[in-house]
């Protein structure tokens, strides 16, 4: 596996949350809608169980319109759950936003039953970028809370409405092998904790199933049908000047561009999983999970 997993503060986070919960009525979790599954956070659906969610689809500029259709419908079909899509040019994403959350607790609202709402993502998701835009010129910030931990921030998006603010979180352990590299290519996770030429050719395997046509009309390549990954990666290197003295191909620069150019969207609008492809891949990982626990527990009682 080349993603090096450092879930950073993830325990303060996570602890914060776990205080503020009780008084929460609708829990928004902030999702790439390049990889809506990849960026859902377990851990989180674990503390949130059984609380009103919404899903906001995040960046929709960059992901296919079409998955993400697929994705809200997939999120609206679960129980106690809404999903939106939006991305950081919507001027005034604050009423989609509330009104999802209000419907979502209708006994809630008014000044003596003010709505609260906890915002979570991973980061990079663009939150801060989503919060600045509902904050615009309506809202409030307010520091402190007192007998609260200061990991956090009350925004009052209308008098009866309190969205609280969570810094970015990722979960303890990756499961799914490609949301580790789906993360990775979006940004999710943090530049040393991967190695760039595994995570290109994880993202080109996946891509070329989709969108050959886009990856041959950039690179100006013929038919990819021929080509391994790799070689793929050394003809996109080859025609972006990522060669070497002795015209040997710099592959940790094609790799850079590759994963450059997917984040810019150079590529076009990109999803990198649908729905069921995502739900098998959850499956997989937890199969294997279980099978490495058992492993482990086994090991154990024989050393007794
Ligand atoms: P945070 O870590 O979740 O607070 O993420 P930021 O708000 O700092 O955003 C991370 C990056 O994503 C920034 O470069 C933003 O400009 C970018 N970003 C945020 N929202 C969107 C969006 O909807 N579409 C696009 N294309 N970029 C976005």
């Amino acid at each position: 596996m080349a993603i090096q997993w450092f879930p950073g503060h993830m325990h303060s986070t996570k602890k914060a949350i776990v205080e503020r919960l009780p008084d929460i009525d609708v829990v928004i979790e902030l999702l790439d809608a390049r990889l809506p599954g990849s960026s859902s956070n377990p851990l989180l659906a674990e503390l949130t169980a059984g609380k009103p969610a919404l899903k906001v689809l995040n960046k929709q500029d960059l992901a296919d319109p079409e998955l993400t259709t697929a994705w809200l419908a997939h999120f609206n079909a679960l129980p106690g759950t809404r999903a939106l899509a939006l991305d950081a040019s919507v001027a005034a994403p604050a009423r989609a936003l509330i009104a999802a959350c209000r419907a979502l607790a209708p006994l809630r609202g008014g000044m003596v039953k003010p709505l609260r709402v906890l915002i979570c993502g991973i980061p990079n998701v663009g939150k801060s970028t989503l919060i600045n835009t509902l904050v615009g010129q309506r809202a409030t910030l307010t520091g402190d809370e007192p007998g609260i931990t200061k990991l956090e921030q009350k925004i009052v998006l209308a008098p009866d409405f309190y969205l609280f603010d969570t810094p970015g979180m990722l979960w303890p352990r990756i499961t799914v092998e490609r949301s580790g590299y789906h993360l990775a290519a979006s940004g999710g996770i943090g530049r040393n904790a991967y190695d760039e030429e595994e995570v290109a050719l994880a993202l080109l395997a996946n891509v070329r199933v989709r969108h050959a046509d886009r990856l041959r009309a950039r690179y100006k390549l013929g038919d990819l049908d021929g080509l391994t990954d790799d070689e793929l990666l050394a003809e996109l290197g080859r025609k972006r000047g990522g060669l070497m003295a002795g015209g040997r191909v710099n592959l940790q620069k094609a790799a850079e561009i590759a994963i450059n150019d997917f984040r810019t969207g150079a590529w076009g609008r990109i999803t990198l999983e649908s729905p069921d492809e995502f739900v098998q891949w959850w499956a997989q990982g937890q199969a294997l999970e279980a099978e490495r626990r058992e492993k482990r527990e086994k090991r154990s009682r024989g050393g007794k």
